[in-house]
C-alpha cells in the first residue's frame, strides 16, 4: 500500500503568516525563523503582536478565510486522493489552517494546536511532537505503508529523507542545490508525473 504525504504551506496554500501579515498590514508578523531563529521566541512574539492588535482566534480565522489555496491545488489534491491515501504533514496549527483546509475538501491533516482562552485570545501553542514530519513517516512505515512525500523547504527534508521517494515542489533554488537527490518540479502536472514515477503501480497522471 502506498501513502502520499504532502507539506501544506508553499505546496498547496501560501505561507499563512505572510498572507496574514499582508491582509492585515501588520508588517511585524512577516518575521520568520530567519529573523528570529528561536522558534519559541518567534511564536511568543507573534502571539504578543496579535494581542497588541486585539486579534483573537475568530478574527484571525476570518482573515485567513479570505485567503485561497494556490490555483490548481484542489484539483491536484483530488487527483492524489483518487490514486493514493493522502496525509498532509504540516507545521501549521489546526486553528489557522481550518479555513484553507475547507477549500481543499478537508484532507487528513497532522499539525500542531493553538490554545485560546474563552474570549478567543491565543494564550499558548502545543507542538504535537518533535520532528513531527519524520516521526509520521516512520509511523507509517511501521504500519507497512510505502511513502511518497513532497514538500518545498528545509522543514520537509527529514520527511523526504525518511520517505521511500521524495519530491521537491516549488522549493527555493538553494534547497534544490543542497538536496540534488530529489527531483524538483514547480507545476502540479509535473508533480503528478513525479508521483506516478515514484509509485510501484501503473498510474496515469
Ligand atoms: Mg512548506
Amino acid at each position: 500500500m502506498e501513502i502520499a504525504c504532502l507539506d501544506l504551506e508553499g505546496v498547496l496554500v501560501p505561507e499563512i503568516w505572510i498572507g496574514f501579515a499582508e491582509k492585515t498590514g501588520i508588517e511585524a508578523l512577516r518575521a520568520t525563523t530567519r529573523e528570529v531563529p528561536d522558534y519559541d521566541e518567534l511564536m511568543q512574539q507573534r502571539l504578543r503582536i496579535l494581542d497588541e492588535h486585539g486579534l483573537g482566534l475568530p478574527d484571525i480565522q476570518e482573515v485567513i478565510a479570505t485567503m485561497s489555496p494556490m490555483p490548481g491545488a484542489l484539483e491536484f489534491v483530488q487527483w492524489l486522493k483518487s490514486n493514493f491515501q493522502l496525509i498532509i504533514l504540516s507545521d501549521t496549527f489546526y486553528e489557522f489552517s481550518h479555513p484553507l483546509m475547507r477549500q481543499l475538501e478537508f484532507p487528513t491533516l497532522f499539525c500542531h494546536r493553538l490554545v485560546a482562552d474563552e474570549k478567543g485570545k491565543i494564550v499558548d501553542y502545543k507542538l504535537r511532537q518533535k520532528d513531527p514530519k519524520r516521526a509520521s513517516v516512520q509511523a507509517l512505515h511501521s504500519l507497512n505503508f510505502r511513502v511518497i512525500a513532497s514538500g518545498d523547504s528545509y522543514n520537509d527534508v527529514s520527511m523526504l529523507a525518511e520517505a521511500d521517494a521524495g519530491i521537491l515542489f516549488r522549493s527555493p533554488e538553494k534547497v534544490q542545490q543542497e538536496f540534488p537527490q530529489y527531483p524538483a518540479v514547480s507545476e502540479y502536472a509535473d508533480l503528478r508525473r513525479e508521483f506516478c514515477k515514484a509509485s510501484l503501480r501503473e498510474l496515469s497522471p
